[in-house]
């Protein structure tokens, strides 16, 4: 496979054919969870439409992959929450919530200039589940009537894009990978197999966390660290739960919200690894090192509880969503821990 691509063959496949068959969209939409390869699949399209040697399938070498690969290939513009917070402070950058008008319109600015040195002009746009209304529309007239030679393709990590935006694009929904496919792509990386065995179950198929996750050993230990805290919680009195409430509700409202929302899926994640146990089901966990913490809760815990819980971490994260106070959100939840 030249496109370099862990997994996602059936959607590599696709695309692939359609390029070399010239039946290619003007505009695609690639959609799923964050981690799974999106960005690498949107790059790749733009090397298959553009190498030099072997379009469709490109070789990664000639002048125009390589400069695609680099950032810096005229034809090929990409842009997104990154590029939109790259000139701001950290803090401003994470207070960002949508894709802006202004980001949108710089993106596409030259979309009806022919490529200077490519076949085609290449746009990406990631994080597009963040275009609020206004840039959506400013989009709308470029996926309608694009030219010729342009490829727009919009990478989003859900589904939730206006419909008009959705109806315009061909898109691809991406899948989690088996646990086994990501545990194989770490092994190729050199990565010893028991922590490919652990990483895998944790990245729940997102082999681009998984990945990630080896080149960044810190995230492994915070993940422990977080899921101790959680765990010493459930034992302790109300005072420790609203203080934990009241830490997270402050790194919310300081911009932090990916980290609130990492803790819940943490959270979440566990809980429904002692649902799976005290459902008959253990070999399916994703917490493969703490077998027996799961046995002992599931033992502890009636089923209905456990359920409900693991329903309602889901809740506050939706609570979050759509602006509640974070305070009251958590502590609500914690109060209803089993
Ligand atoms: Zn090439």
């Amino acid at each position: 496979m030249s496109w370099n691509i862990i997994g996602h063959e059936w959607a590599v496949e696709q695309l692939r054919r359609s390029i070399l068959a010239g039946s290619d969209a003007h505009a695609y939409l690639l959609s799923g969870p964050p981690g799974l390869g999106k960005a690498a699949i949107a790059m790749q399209m733009a090397l298959a439409l553009n190498c030099e040697r072997s379009p469709g399938d490109p070789c990664q070498e000639c002048r125009a992959c390589r400069r695609i690969a680099r950032g810096n290939h005229p034809d090929v513009r990409v842009a997104g929450m990154a590029s939109q917070g790259a000139a701001l402070k950290a803090d401003e950058a994470a207070r960002q919530k949508e894709l802006k008008i202004a980001t949108v319109r710089e993106w596409q600015r030259d979309i009806s200039l022919r490529p200077y040195e490519g076949r085609r002009r290449v746009l990406i746009l990631h994080d597009a589940e963040r275009l609020n209304e206004e840039s959506s529309n400013a989009m709308l007239k470029t996926l309608e009537e694009p030219p010729d030679y342009a490829t727009i393709i919009l990478v989003a990590n859900s589904s939730e894009l206006l419909p008009t935006i959705v109806s315009r694009c061909r898109v691809i929904r991406l899948r989690p990978l088996p646990r086994r496919q990501v545990a194989e792509a770490l092994l190729a990386r050199n990565i010893v197999a028991e922590d490919a065995e652990l990483l895998a179950a944790w990245s729940g198929g997102r082999v681009g966390w998984a990945i990630q996750a080896t080149a960044q050993p810190e995230t492994i230990a915070a993940r422990q660290e977080h899921l101790d805290a959680l765990m010493q919680l459930g034992g302790q009195g109300r005072g420790a739960i609203f203080r934990w409430a009241e830490q997270r509700s402050k790194e919310y409202r300081g911009g932090e919200q990916e980290a609130v929302f990492t803790w819940l899926e943490l959270w979440q994640g566990w809980w429904r690894d002692v649902l799976l146990v005290a459902a008959g089901c253990p070999d399916s966990v994703v917490n493969i090192d703490r077998r027996e913490d799961l046995a002992r809760m599931a033992a502890r815990h009636p089923i209905p509880a456990i359920h409900a819980f693991v329903g309602r971490i889901g809740a506050a994260a939706q609570q979050l969503r759509e602006n509640g106070n974070p305070q009251l959100v958590l502590e609500n939840m914690l109060m209803h821990m089993p």
